[in-house]
């Protein structure tokens, strides 16, 4: 069987980029057979970028709702909280230790914000966390620690998954065996990248987003806040440079999107176009709106589910693993 592994940092409301990016994807690769699929909620990661306990409580919340509204079946899939699994973190430290720091210090996340400073003419490093700098240590762990295989992920991303491969390889030398099976770069070429309502990448953490299960009038409000040129209606419009055409392409059939093009081409206006994005969105997203209105007003039984998860999961691989690698550096066997 492949392994597939995905996970959504705990740093806000989940959004359309989510969703289309990661959650449909992975649901629907679930139900493939010879596929065991891992679905986390990163907490640990969401730390990185956000220090307010609220609101990482709350997107777990948000988040866990998110991805059992959207199909995913907690019986047949591992699906589980990051900081649940104190076998990752042990694991990032073992990885740590035979990391190069010179492959850390190219990192794309760290090098941008040391590329920030500069422009911005202060010190390389300032105000830049550790836990910024490590992050491809502890995404290594996650995706390391069961020996996933897949982990389908964005362009963004590949640099990440060549380190844990890196990472893992380089501890299956040094220790003689080959302990962690090494993961494949599956880029998701099909898959979009939307745009925010600012016109960068749709993100939590730039508060840019659509959330997925805004109500109706607040997704018609988000939606008419697109922004858009200055075009009139009956003007031909650039269907690929529009967000609300790369937004709606997300959510319509071929045909729809052909249909749409060709009355970019034609002029439509942005009011029309817009509320055609409004009307397909909400085909989509509506009746999952519902379970997750209904998910999360019961945050207990998601706590449940959670807990369940990450207990036979432990038990099941991280908690044995991790004593096998314990063993394998000289620590002591914790019983
Ligand atoms: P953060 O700002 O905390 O990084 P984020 O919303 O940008 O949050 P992540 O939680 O890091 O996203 O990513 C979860 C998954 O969602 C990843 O698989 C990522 O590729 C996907 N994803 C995130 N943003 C988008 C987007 N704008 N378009 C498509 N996919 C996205």
């Amino acid at each position: 069987t492949t392994r597939v592994l995905t996970g959504i940092t705990t740093s806000g409301t989940p959004h359309l980029g989510n969703y289309v990016g990661a959650i449909r994807p992975a649901v629907a690769a679930s139900h493939r057979d010879g596929v065991e699929s891992f679905y986390f909620l990163a907490d640990y990661h969401a730390l990185i970028k956000v220090q307010d306990p609220a609101r990482v409580q709350r997107s777990t919340l948000e988040i866990a709702a998110t991805w059992l509204a959207c199909g995913l079946e907690p019986d047949k899939v591992w699906f589980y909280r990051q900081s649940d699994i104190p076998e990752i973190p042990e694991l990032t430290w073992l990885l740590t230790c035979v990391a190069g720091k010179g492959i850390l210090n190219r990192a794309h996340a760290y090098k941008a914000a040391v590329d920030k400073n500069r422009a911005d003419g202060e010190d390389d490093d300032a105000g830049i966390s550790a836990g910024l700098f490590m992050y491809p240590v502890l995404m290594a762990a996650d995706i390391l620690i069961f020996n996933a295989n897949q982990v389908p992920v964005g362009r963004d991303q590949i640099q990440h998954i060549e380190m844990a491969r890196d990472f893992g390889q380089r501890f299956n030398h040094l220790f003689g065996k080959d302990y962690f099976s090494l993961p494949e770069v599956v880029i998701e070429e099909h898959v979009a990248t939307l745009p925010g309502l600012d016109g960068r990448k749709m993100s939590k953490s730039y508060d840019n987003t659509i959330p997925l299960f805004a109500p109706r009038n607040e997704l018609k409000k988000l939606i008419a806040a697109i922004v858009t040129d200055s075009r009139a209606p009956g003007e031909a419009k650039d269907a690929d440079a529009s967000h609300v055409f790369q937004l709606y392409r997300a959510f319509a059939s071929a045909e729809e999107t052909a249909a749409m093009r060709q009355a970019f081409a034609e002029g439509i206006g942005w009011g029309d176009a817009k509320q055609q994005l409004f009307e397909r969105i909400d085909a989509e997203v509506a009746p999952l709106r519902e379970k997750y209105e209904a998910l999360i007003a019961r945050p207990a039984e998601i706590e449940g589910i959670l807990r369940d998860g990450a207990q036979r999961l432990r038990a099941k691989y991280a908690v044995p693993f991790i004593a096998e690698l314990r063993n394998a550096v000289g620590l002591r066997d914790l019983g």
